[in-house]
């Protein structure tokens, strides 16, 4: 690791910010600044410069080579000497470099919400630990609800399925506003009735989109019987991509074949017609006449026999003589 970085750009690009010092502690990297000159009132907007104190704000930035950055800005307590004013003391709020009494920089915080959305809570701490942006998962999940957005009030076009509470254990249902994309409630449950009680008190909704599970279906009938079933896109692609590969399957020979260049197989050429030699039937005498003398005890038991169980030429074989 470096013993010094650029301090430059390791601040955020703000002109209220002056650096003065880079350090290195442990193995996290620790940035000093100077805040502006000046103070702005948060009342009244009036700009001072007559200083009462200043004291040091720390801040956690955006990681450097993987290490925890911590702003270090000294920053002033002001006077404020609009007489309209009720405010007679303030200090910097830094806006646009961290929130007032956030204890992290707006860009950290928008990174944090990044891998919060991506990954949750527990998940996205663990992360955000080993990239050198410590969050805890209750922070995490405290701005995803922060940054929510409200929902809207009389959807008209809305999509229902289940939600897995416990995957594989414990389901409720997930209705969502399609027109904004917005989830707009959560049921506890996911059966036909508690969905039907919430579409009735719904009147406004005229669409429903669902996948083909005859639950929502009976729900969408008695709850809102005037509103448009629709089946949902995600089950229908899913259904389409079954049956391409279901039929992509059954053909895996030709494609192999036809994705290494080489030509396809041909259909096996049909079977030349056999002439199957075509011999006179042997009539009784002549079976008698042909037959060694060895054999006359036996020629009526095998020829009875072979009657018996209808195979003629066997017999006929069995009672010719070998020579
Ligand atoms: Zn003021």
């Amino acid at each position: 690791m470096p013993k010094s970085l650029p301090g430059k750009e390791l601040l955020p690009p703000s002109p209220l910010l002056r650096l003065t010092d880079v350090v290195q502690s442990g193995s996290d990297w620790i940035v000093r600044a100077d805040g502006p000159d000046w103070g702005t009132c948060p009342k009244c907007s009036g700009r001072s410069i007559s200083r009462h104190s200043h004291y040091i704000r720390t801040l956690t930035d955006l990681p450097a080579l993987g290490a925890t950055v911590s702003l270090k800005i000294r920053v002033g307590r002001w006077r404020c000497f609009t007489p309209e004013c009720a405010v007679r003391f303030f200090i910097d709020r830094l806006p646009g470099v961290a929130e007032f009494r956030g204890r992290r920089t707006c860009r950290a915080n928008e990174v944090a919400q990044l891998i919060g959305y991506a990954l949750g809570g527990r998940p996205g701490e663990r992360l955000s630990r080993r990239i050198g942006l410590p969050v805890s998962n209750d922070t995490v999940l405290r701005w995803l609800k922060k940054c929510a957005r409200p929902a809207v009030a009389g959807a008209p076009v809305v999509g229902v399925d289940e939600g897995a509470k416990c995957k594989g254990r414990t389901y409720g249902t997930i209705v969502v506003d399609l027109e904004h994309h917005t989830v707009i409630d959560l049921l506890d449950q996911h059966s036909s009735e508690s969905v039907e009680r919430w579409l009735s008190t719904h009147p406004e909704i005229h669409t429903i989109c669902r996948d083909r599970n005859g639950r929502y279906g009976k729900a969408a009938r008695k709850g809102a019987p005037a509103a448009k079933q629709v089946a949902d896109r995600f089950h229908l692609v899913q259904n389409l991509r079954e049956t391409i590969e279901r039929e992509l399957t059954l053909h895996r020979a030709y494609l192999r074949v036809k994705l290494s260049g080489h030509r396809m197989p041909e259909d096996p050429p049909p079977s030349p017609a056999i002439a199957l030699p075509v011999s006179r039937p042997v009539t009784a005498r002549e079976r008698r006449c042909r037959l060694p003398d060895a054999w006359p005890l036996k020629r009526r038991s095998l020829g009875r026999c072979a009657k018996t169980i209808k195979i003629c030429s066997i017999s006929s074989r069995l009672c010719r003589p070998a020579g």
